[in-house]
């Protein structure tokens, strides 16, 4: 396949002129599909002739006929690809993105409908794990979904604690990553740790009892006394930011949708000098990424709170 044509920037009128119609979607969508080349689902044939509907492709031996949508998150959706496209414009541009409720007032569709779609897209804004954290790493948690700080250690009730980790660098900050854990335990910590942070970094955390044991994996790893936070401004702020944003959309949820608003922020945040491509990397996202089955266990009353 020829070069396909990006889609670059954070203009909206350029986004209205590039998609139109569902057409101009479909086409978007099959131009990354099949970037690397045509390959058949089927019997691995590389060679195709047009399918029967608009931009699918029809496997020369075996007859197979793919859709651009087939096997992606576009796939069997409720309402015009033209409208998913303006929501993932939106969500992947904004600034703080845009919450369900929203988006449905927008788009006339049910608050439900958009809390799904949103929430596939979160899952292809989690971090792909190919760019560890290096250089200076901040490492601290925090809690959300109470008013008051916690403990560690102390019983949490419905509140979820969250590890973050961001990036010092000679202009300020740099990325960060967050992730949900049930404790702060070394255990845990390990977890994330192996996610997102290179074993070369050099890591600086509190005092806390949780991080020690991780020294013989970081030997980088160092531990401060925190001064109230002092010593640590930058992941604080973000911190602060980070709970602004939360508050502003969600009061309670599961610990996977947690990670989904934790994924979708640190998604944009970590783009923020790079908004040129964000759109398509999260189109490409959508298309290539294996799509994730839902259990969404949505009931009535608890809808209002998802938003
Ligand atoms: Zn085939």
């Amino acid at each position: 396949m020829e070069n396909r044509e990006i889609f670059a920037g954070v203009n909206s009128i350029k986004f209205n002129q590039r998609f139109k119609t569902d057409e101009d979607c479909y086409s978007y969508i099959a131009a990354i599909k099949w970037e690397q080349g045509y390959e058949c689902k089927k019997c691995g044939n590389t060679k195709f002739i047009p399918g029967k509907k608009l931009f699918s492709q029809r496997c020369s031996k075996c007859k197979y006929d793919e859709s651009p949508t087939a096997g992606t998150v576009f796939d069997k959706i409720k309402f015009p690809i033209l409208i998913a496209f303006h929501i993932a414009f939106k969500i992947s541009t904004k600034k703080k993105g845009m919450s369900s409720l929203e988006l449905s007032h927008e788009f006339e569709l049910r608050q439900k409908t958009c809390w799904e779609f949103k929430w596939k897209i979160q899952q292809a804004m989690q971090s792909s794990l190919n760019y560890p954290l290096e250089g200076e790493i901040h490492v601290d948690e925090l809690w959300i979904g109470g008013p008051e700080e916690m403990k560690r250690g102390r019983s949490k009730g419905s509140k979820k604690l969250v590890v973050l980790a961001l990036e010092k660098i000679p202009e300020g900050v740099g990325r960060a990553y967050a992730q949900v854990i049930e404790s702060a335990s070394a255990k845990e910590f390990r977890v994330f740790f192996s996610k997102h942070i290179s074993t070369h970094a050099k890591i600086i955390t509190d005092e806390w009892k949780g991080y020690g044991p991780l020294k013989k994996e970081y030997p980088g790893l160092e531990q401060r006394k925190s001064n109230d936070g002092n010593a640590f401004i930058d992941l604080h702020v973000h911190i602060m930011n980070l709970k602004g944003w939360l508050r502003g959309i969600h009061h309670h949820c599961s610990k996977d949708r947690l990670q989904g608003y934790l994924n979708e922020y640190h998604f944009r945040y970590n783009r923020r000098n790079n908004m040129n491509t964000i759109f398509d990397l999260l189109l490409k996202r959508m298309v290539l990424n294996k799509p994730i089955r839902l259990n969404m266990g949505i009931s009535k009353g608890y809808l209002s709170a998802y938003t």
